[in-house]
């Protein structure tokens, strides 16, 4: 297992998981479903491994009291049974959370060790045009991982784990409506030739949220019944519970890469850009279209090294349900 390097203020062990985990030996914590129960094969599924516990070692979590008592909540809550549960009036702007300068050293140990439970009140889509047609609302705000760049935490204050958004079903009937109202898509487009796309993942990443709860899954299933939509999120996050989804090619998963070396300095706690690349075959195997796509330029001061080197942006596209184990260009 390859692990990236921690930000400081933290000792790094709470780093993320390589591929290994897509092919566990046997006797090792093994792969399944998310939601699933077990995953084809009969294994666990990771999220239940010590590994995929020893990544999110939730000790706090805070929850609106409607979403702690939700279907959701619920089984969240029984995920971390030793956390402990701080009802808050609203997910935004937690006192001792969003409101605490000293959260700032412990900026990455925090997004393993606390979780956000809310309900999301506002239900809207937008459009987008570039690699998805729509925005949709997502389930989730806030991730696990640290990337350097990242601009979800931007207005939050001084901390930025997962919040998880349980009603689900609000957001899930919303997009039926939205898809429903669109109808068939008139033309292609360079999101896709004749389904409209929804980014389901704008402010978080729907791999990780799969350790957490059901939402990604959920999201996933529902869309394979959508003959007119696909679900998009891109990821730095190696799940192989995704593997047993089941997708029927009605989602995308947009693995995020860039030069090796500048990811080691730039995506903390994100799986190692190598086994996101070697993940997308396997995902084309379980008929999830995958595609690869650039994070945000990075550009260094000139002269300065080791500095982040400018990568491009760009995205190959490999053709849902091909077994062609055909690495992104
Ligand atoms: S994976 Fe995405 S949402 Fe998570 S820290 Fe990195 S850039 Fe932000």
């Amino acid at each position: 297992m390859t692990h990236s390097s921690a930000g400081p203020g933290d000792d790094g062990h709470d780093a993320l998981f390589g591929l290994d985990a897509l092919d566990p030996a046997p006797g090792a914590p093994g792969h399944g479903g998310t939601g699933a129960g077990r995953g084809p094969d009969d294994r666990p599924p990771f999220r239940e491994s010590a590994a995929a516990r020893r990544l999110l070692p939730v000790r706090t979590i805070y929850a609106e009291p409607a979403a702690a008592s939700s279907a959701r909540g619920r089984q969240i809550l029984a995920r971390f049974p030793d956390a402990e549960l701080i009802e808050v009036d609203s997910h935004w702007r937690i006192p001792g959370l969003h409101g605490n300068e000293g959260n700032v050293e412990r900026w990455v140990r925090v997004k393993g060790e606390t979780l956000v439970l809310g309900e999301r009140k506002t239900l809207a889509t937008r459009p987008n045009g570039r690699s998805a047609d729509w925005i949709a609302p997502g389930p989730s705000n806030g991730c696990a991982m640290a990337c350097a760049y990242c601009y979800v935490p931007r207005r939050k204050g001084y901390a930025n784990p997962v919040t998880v958004f349980t009603n689900i079903d609000a957001i899930l009937a919303h997009l039926a409506r939205h898809i429903a109202r669109q109808g068939r898509k008139p033309e292609p487009n360079q999101c896709d030739d004749s389904a409209w796309v929804y980014d389901i993942g704008e402010n978080g990443d729907c791999s990780v949220d799969a350790l957490i709860s059901d939402n990604t899954a959920d999201l996933v299933r529902t869309f394979r019944g959508w003959p007119t939509a696909k679900a998009s999120f891109a990821t730095k996050f190696v799940n192989p519970d995704l593997l047993a989804l089941d997708p029927r090619g009605r989602t995308r998963i947009r693995f995020s890469v860039m030069p090796a070396a500048d990811s080691r300095l730039l995506d903390v706690r994100t799986s190692p850009v190598g086994d996101r690349i070697a993940a997308a075959a396997d995902f084309l195997d379980a008929a999830t279209r995958s595609t690869s796509t650039s994070p945000p330029w990075c550009c260094a001061p000139a002269g300065k090294k080791p500095g982040p080197r400018c990568s491009g942006s760009w995205t190959t596209s490999c053709p849902a349900g091909s077994n062609g184990r055909r690495p992104p260009r």
